[in-house]
């Protein structure tokens, strides 16, 4: 059973949350509705000076729980793999200059190979950057994806495919990002949970709900409690694993990021108390 939540200090928001603020917004909004937890999508980096924005975040004590993402290592062009390295290279780079002890990595996936020969090239692309990463100090998490985007953004599905992978690679700066939305499914969740928490591979806990009917594989995600996932079932299985990290609320939703932001971060506050 899960511990009840009873204040915010476990509780970390992903920028794209709430993707119509900016860096700065994401960082002055949150503090002040008491949420210091701060996973930062790359998109808001862009044209901001990587220094500014440690400044930001330090000016409001936030704590910087990972960078997203990177990944999209198989490609069956030699060419966009060898991209693909330099773009993880510069996320390494970014989530060491905003202190992020973590990247979470969306492995990729290319529909014109088999998901074998995408997960090789996902491993030897974690190989790879892997040195850049350790002397940065900056970890790596691969988020198994639901297998409804095997096709194109992971050929990694299930908690077992990831356990395998880094159980292989066999380093203390590879792990997993368990996220509630990809993997609620999977009736041996249990006890991969356990498994990779065994290892020391659980870095990251990502939440949201899956909305009963869903009306867009992406971009509609749910407010914990509003769909079909346990999430406080599933938190209990991390947090056995002896997990104290955040509780990452990550929504992409077309329908809340129409509304206004203030609202639903309350909404989102409420969510984590009530169902989280
Ligand atoms: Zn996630």
């Amino acid at each position: 059973m899960a511990t009840k939540i009873t204040d915010f200090s476990k509780l970390c928001v992903h920028t794209l949350t709430t993707k119509p603020w900016n860096l700065s917004e994401c960082v002055e909004y949150y503090s002040s509705a008491g949420i210091q937890g701060i996973t930062i999508w790359r998109n808001v980096l862009e044209n901001q000076n990587l220094k500014d924005a440690k400044r930001i975040l330090d000016d409001h004590n936030m704590d910087v729980v990972s960078l997203a993402r990177g990944g999209f290592f198989p490609s069956i062009h030699k060419g966009k793999r060898a991209e693909s390295i330099d773009d993880n290279l510069l996320a390494i780079e970014q989530a060491a200059a905003v202190g992020a002890p973590v990247i979470v990595l969306v492995c990729g996936a290319d529909g014109g190979q088999s998901l074998e020969k995408s997960r090789e090239q996902i491993k030897e692309g974690i190989i790879k950057i892997l040195p850049v990463a350790k002397a940065a100090g900056v970890k790596l998490a691969i988020e198994p994806l639901h297998p409804m985007y095997a096709g194109d953004r992971s050929a990694i599905n299930t908690l077992a495919q990831a356990n395998d992978v880094v159980e292989e690679i066999n380093s203390d700066f590879v792990g997993i990002a368990v996220d509630v939305y990809h993997l609620w499914w999977d009736n041996n969740l249990k006890q991969e949970i356990k498994r990779c928490g065994a290892n020391n591979n659980l870095f990251a806990f990502h939440v949201c709900d899956w909305n009963v009917p869903t009306s867009d594989f992406l971009n509609d995600r749910g407010l914990m409690g509003n769909g079909c996932i346990n999430v406080q079932e599933i938190r209990g299985w991390v947090e056995e694993t002896g997990f104290n990290g955040y509780n990452e609320v990550e929504i992409f939703s077309d329908k809340y990021w129409a509304t206004n932001q203030f609202d639903y971060l309350e909404k989102i506050k409420n969510a984590y108390l009530n169902y989280t």
